[in-house]
């Protein structure tokens, strides 16, 4: 049964005269908590340690907090090991966010910055979001996944995902931060969408798509699907809706989004690997999404665990078990994401992640004060 430590980010103090207590700060909360888990002690000298996040987009005002990200990147320091702070770019060819320099501006204006973070921010695959290592997986439903190039060569990764829901895939925690969050833009695309982009007969030859195409896979109408790298791209500058594709299915996206995360975990070595989970300002939506409504249930804690199935079974447990925030998106239903995304169900990620065998399902909560 995997080991799942928990601390509580409640500071419930009620005499005024001792309103002065630093220990019960959630950033004091979470040193002790990684100390108790024991999932920095493998840490060598000298090795090049991942922190995975997300810092949102523009608009995005919940994100995981900066002081956070700082306290474990200390921690990795005082070990001997070299943090860096690393997201990917994402889907698409039109936003900011689909490249590392306006993710990394983005970053910076919401707080997180090598200063704050006490850590160079790098992005994971590269400028554009192609810089990948390719990986053959038996997965559910992917044969080959795209692993980011700066996640494939780092000696370890350190998860820390903000939870919160998802509007497709339900919910989004340490499977999904490593699944989708550690991959290159091609296998983001794998994902979300069934198959490559194809230009239908409403097309009026303006050539924007041909324009757009980073590998010139767009000739006389027809996109070759040997030489697309399915940026999407072409389908976001298209104003005729001439080119078609079809977003995965909850079930489909969370599969998929699981086999990526086993061939980062096959490729990195599972033992590598450890996860961090924020039940922290736990919103409907995910971080990609330019707003942040109000917190489905109050913040639970922080959880940490080598276990990635075990951390999203236990913070799925934890946010089921809370009480709904009345003006929020919440419903009081046993599955809360499911009750808010009726199409999506948690059990889609946590039976696909069994089913491949990334962890256990089965866990034991260990509290931490
Ligand atoms: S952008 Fe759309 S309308 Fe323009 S050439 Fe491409 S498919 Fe046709
Ligand atoms: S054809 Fe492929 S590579 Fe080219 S823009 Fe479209 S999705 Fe991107």
């Amino acid at each position: 049964m995997a080991k799942v430590y928990f601390t509580s980010t409640r500071a419930p103090v009620k005499e005024p005269h001792r309103w002065y207590q630093p220990r019960l700060s959630g950033v004091s909360k979470i040193e002790q908590l990684l100390k108790m888990s024991g999932i920095l002690e493998d840490i060598k000298k000298g090795e090049i340690v991942a922190l995975k996040t997300h810092f949102g987009v523009r608009g995005t005002t919940k994100s995981l907090r900066s002081m956070f990200i700082r306290k474990v990147a200390q921690m990795v320091k005082s070990k001997g090991g070299e943090p860096f702070v690393t997201e990917t770019t994402g889907l698409g060819m039109l936003r900011e966010q689909c490249f590392a320099i306006g993710k990394i501006k983005a970053a910076e204006e919401s707080g997180y910055t090598s200063q704050t973070l006490s850590s160079p921010i790098i992005i994971a695959d590269g400028l554009r979001g192609f810089d990948s290592v390719a990986v053959s997986v038996e997965g559910s439903q992917l044969k080959k996944v795209y692993v980011a190039k700066h996640i494939a060569e780092a000696d370890k990764v350190i998860s820390l995902a903000h939870f919160k829901g998802h509007m497709n895939a339900g919910f989004g925690g340490a499977l999904k931060n490593i699944g989708i969050g550690c991959v290159a833009k091609t296998s983001k695309y794998d994902a979300h969408i069934y198959s490559p982009p194809k230009i239908n007969d409403n097309c009026t030859e303006c050539g924007a798509c041909v324009k757009i195409c980073p590998v010139d896979a767009i000739r006389d109408l027809k996109i070759d699907v040997e030489k697309c790298i399915r940026c999407q791209g072409c389908a976001e500058v298209c104003e005729e809706d001439a080119i078609s594709f079809k977003w995965t299915s909850s079930k489909d996206l969370s599969e998929r989004f699981v086999d990526c995360a086993k061939s980062v975990l096959d490729l990195v070595g599972s033992a590598n690997i450890k996860y961090v989970n924020f039940l922290i300002d736990i919103t409907p939506h995910c971080d990609c999404c330019p707003y942040s409504d109000n917190p489905i249930v109050p913040d639970l804690g922080i959880l940490a665990s080598d276990d990635i199935l075990a951390i999203d079974k236990a913070s799925v447990d934890m946010v089921n078990k809370a009480p709904i925030i009345a003006d929020s998106m919440a419903i009081n239903v046993e599955d809360k994401f499911h009750g808010m995304y009726k199409w999506a169900r948690s059990s889609y990620q946590l039976n696909a992640a069994k089913k491949l065998g990334l962890g256990d399902i089965e866990y034991e909560l260990i509290g931490v004060d």
